[in-house]
This record gives structure tokens, C-alpha cells and sequence, in this order.
């Protein structure tokens, strides 16, 4: 059977614009992604739907692309028959477990006074808290990974494809190669590989390179259409994926120079890096240089030492 996918677009209250949800009508009708808890949000979805001749009451479930606010909000709006579908490391995020949330504040206030950024008093306190503040409070009912198949729309193959968002997934349907890629993939922008806490007594994933791996894997795939979660339809993926790999590779390059003429922590090359931008986005620009740097040291074009308890950063001779 030929899947209908119906594309909606919710309105966000960050600067990324529009989040995208898709509507699977096959064997079920399933919800890929919601949107942000605001107000226009749900006004948009229900308006939407109704729009497609469907309301909030014909949605069997909910799939998840990955935890982030802007694509799991609305599922505060969802019926309590609704089951909710995801990689695992969905749930702490969706649920918003006291406990995990404190592991993630305690993990961003060791890791970045290491990373030399001068933390004002609850400044990480109110960084976590603030990436919950259009989120839900939902569970994860059935956990699904690599290989794995929707049900109720079996021709989808399930992918981890981890960078952006440890729990993020895709849905590559074999048969029309049509490809439901979360925030893996964006024409408007390139998708931020951000830093999580890592499970207890492990370490941080290394979320740039993981990110890279997961494009490399998008180029071999039988992919004709990305359906993203903002901005357009993607339909020449591998030309956007390799100007994604030279801005990267130019990001690095200009780390590595900086790092050859003196030793620097990672907030002196953030500084250096996002002038304008790092004072208020100061978690999303700490990512891309903790990333980058994870790049460089991993080729081993750099060397980290520690020293009290600050790592700084230098390239290799
Ligand atoms: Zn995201």
C-alpha cells in the first residue's frame, strides 16, 4: 500500500522557525513528532489536522524522531490510548525525571568549569531547565532501534542515526525512498551536535563525530526525498551533506590554526569562534567547539593537557 505522508508545520517559539510533523497514514495513523507546549502550537496542529479531515482522536500513536522540546511538547495534547514510540534515551527527557535532570545539571557544571567558562551562580541550573520549558511529560510505551520496523507501517525501517540528539532516529521507507529524518538533515541550517549527559559511570558521547558517522551513512542509503523536521524537502541530500562536511572541515581548520599559534580552553576558542553569539547561546556554541575538538584530537592534530583541573588545548607539533 502506498503511504500517504501528510506534512504539518507548528509554529515554534525558537529561532529555528516551523517544526514539522508528518501524519503516516497506513495500517495505522501515526503522529512522526509533535510540536512545542505553546498555545499557536496546538492551535496549528488541531487546525491542521482538521484541514486533512482528521482530528487529535484518529492518532494510534506517536513516534518520536528524538527528545527535543519543539518535537515532543504536543504530546501533552495526545489521549491517554496514544502509545508513544522511541529510542529509549527518549524517556528521561520526556518524563522530565527529577533525578536525571539534576544528573544533567551536575554533569554541565563539572564539565564546563574543566572546559574554562566562567559559570555565573545556577547558571547550568537555569540552562537545563530552560530546554524543558515547551517539553511534555510523557512516557516512552514501546522502545524501538536500529532495524527495527514501524508497526503499522512495516515497509519503515528504523535507524539510529545519534549527532544532533543521543535518542535520534529515522524512518527510511525501502520502498519509495522516502526518508523521515528528524533533525538530521536541514536545508535552513546545520543541525547542532549537541552535548548530553552521558549514563551513569560512562563516558560523554562524542556528539560531532557521531554526527559526521550518521551523514556518511545517509550518503550510501537508497534516499530520494528527506522529509525533515524544518525547512524544505530535501530532494539532492549528498549535495548539502558535502557543504555540510567543508564548513565543518573550515570550522576545524580555523581551530587548528588558532590552536597553533597559542594554547587555549575550549570557552577561549568559543569566544574566539561565536563572538556575538556565545554569550547568549552559550550551551549550543560550547557543543559545536567541545565537537570540533573532539575532531581535531581524534585525528590527532591536537593534544589536551590538564592543568588544576582546566584542559587546555594545543596543536601538535
Ligand atoms: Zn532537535
Amino acid at each position: 500500500m502506498k503511504e500517504e505522508i501528510i506534512q504539518l508545520s507548528i509554529p515554534t517559539p525558537f529561532a529555528v522557525g516551523d517544526v514539522h510533523a508528518y501524519v503516516l497514514k497506513g495500517e495505522a495513523v501515526t503522529l512522526v513528532d509533535c510540536g512545542p507546549m505553546t498555545q499557536e502550537a496546538q492551535h496549528a496542529f488541531v487546525t491542521q489536522l482538521q484541514e486533512h479531515h482528521l482530528s487529535i482522536d484518529d492518532i494510534d500513536q506517536v513516534v518520536l524522531t528524538h527528545h527535543h522540546a519543539d518535537h515532543v511538547g504536543l504530546l501533552n495534547m495526545m489521549k491517554p490510548h496514544v502509545r508513544v514510540i522511541g529510542h529509549q534515551l527518549n524517556e528521561p527527557y520526556i518524563s522530565q525525571d527529577s533525578a536525571f535532570k539534576q544528573r544533567q545539571i551536575d554533569f554541565m557544571d563539572r564539565f564546563f568549569q574543566q572546559l574554562g567558562v566562567p559559570l555565573r551562580q545556577g547558571e547550568c541550573e537555569r540552562i537545563v531547565k530552560q530546554s524543558y520549558t515547551y517539553s511534555c511529560t510523557a512516557h516512552v510505551n514501546d522502545i524501538i532501534k536500529e532495524g527495527d520496523r514501524l508497526k503499522g507501517h512495516e515497509h519503515f525501517l528504523v535507524m539510529e542515526t545519534p549527532g544532533h540528539a543521543q535518542s535520534h532516529l529515522s524512518f527510511l521507507d525501502e520502498t519509495t525512498g522516502n526518508f523521515i529524518g528528524g533533525d538530521l538533515l536541514l536545508t535552513t541550517i546545520s543541525s547542532n551536535p549537541l552535548m548530553e549527559a552521558p549514563d551513569e559511570g560512562k563516558e560523554r558521547q562524542q556528539s560531532l563525530l557521531q554526527y559526521k558517522a550518521s551523514l556518511h551513512r545517509l550518503l550510501r542509503l537508497p534516499i530520494k526525498t528527506i522529509y525533515p523536521g524544518h525547512g524544505q524537502l530535501i530532494t539532492s541530500h549528498h549535495e548539502l551533506i558535502e557543504e555540510r562536511f567543508k564548513k565543518q572541515e573550515k570550522r576545524a581548520n580555523t581551530m587548528y590554526q588558532l590552536l597553533k599559534r597559542k594554547e587555549m580552553t575550549a570557552f577561549d576558542l568559543c569566544r574566539t569562534l561565536f563572538p556575538v553569539l556565545y554569550e547568549e547561546a552559550l550551551f549550543l556554541t560550547m557543543s559545536e567547539t567541545v565537537g570540533q575538538l573532539d575532531v581535531l584530537l581524534a585525528a590527532e592534530q591536537i593534544e589536551e593537557v590538564q592543568k588544576d583541573g582546566i584542559l587546555y588545548y594545543r596543536a601538535k607539533e
